[in-house]
C-alpha cells in the first residue's frame, strides 16, 4: 500500500502498490494525481518506471523461485518413485509370482511322485508290522532322506535302511531292509519288503 495525500486538497489517500506511479483520482476533489509515496516526485518518470520495473522483476523472481521449488519437488518425487519404489515393487511382484509358480510345481510333483519323507515313513510302518516286538523298534535318524529313499521310476520308491528291535528272547537284533513302494494319488502301497538279520 502507498500512503500519500492529495496534492490538491490534502486528503489522505491509500493506493495499491501495483498502481505506483499511475494516475489515481482523489475521491474528495476528483483531481487526478500520481500514486507515489511522500518524497517521491510523481513527475520523475525515470524513478517511477524504475520502481515499477523493479517491482515487476521482484514479483517474477518470486514466482520463478516458487516454480523451481515445485518442479524440483516434483522431479524428486518422480525420481524416487521411478528408481527406488517402482523397481522394488516390480521385483516383489515378480518374486511373488515365481514363488507361487514354484509352489504349484512342487505340489504337482508331490501329487505324482510322492517324496522321500513320505516313502521313509511308509517304509518304517511296513517294516514295523513285520517285526515281533513293534514297541521296541528303533530306526536310525537318516542324515539325508535322499540317501535312504530313492525314486526308481514314477512314484516307485526303494527305501534301504536298518532297524533295531527285540527278538522273541528280548535280544536287540539289527536287521537290514529293502522296501519297494508305489505312490499313487496320496497313498503308499507296498510292493515288496525284504528283511535280513545282520
Ligand atoms: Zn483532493
Amino acid at each position: 500500500m502507498i500512503h500519500h495525500e492529495c496534492t490538491n486538497c490534502g486528503e489522505p489517500l491509500v493506493s495499491e502498490r501495483s498502481s505506483f506511479g499511475l494516475l489515481v483520482r482523489c475521491p474528495a476533489c476528483k483531481t487526478h494525481l500520481r500514486a507515489v509515496p511522500p518524497g517521491v516526485d510523481g513527475d520523475d518518470y525515470a524513478a517511477v518506471l524504475a520502481e515499477r520495473r523493479w517491482s515487476r522483476t521482484r514479483s517474477q523472481y518470486r514466482w520463478s523461485v516458487a516454480l523451481l521449488v515445485v518442479l524440483g519437488l516434483g522431479a524428486t518425487v518422480f525420481l524416487i518413485w521411478r528408481f527406488a519404489y517402482l523397481p522394488a515393487h516390480e521385483m516383489n511382484m515378480a518374486r511373488r509370482v515365481w514363488a507361487a509358480e514354484a509352489e504349484a510345481k512342487a505340489r504337482q510333483h508331490l501329487a505324482v511322485h510322492g517324496d522321500a519323507d513320505g516313502a521313509w515313513s511308509a517304509a518304517k510302518g511296513y517294516v514295523t508290522q513285520r517285526l515281533i516286538s513293534p514297541g521296541s523298534v528303533r530306526f536310525p535318524w537318516p542324515e539325508s532322506l535322499d540317501q535312504v529313499a530313492v525314486e526308481t521310476s514314477t512314484g516307485r520308491w526303494r527305501v534301504v535302511g536298518w532297524v533295531d528291535s527285540q527278538n522273541r528272547f528280548g535280544a536287540v537284533i539289527r536287521s537290514n531292509f529293502t522296501c519297494q513302494l508305489q505312490y499313487d494319488t496320496g497313498k503308499w502301497r507296498l510292493i515288496s519288503l525284504e528283511m535280513a538279520e545282520r
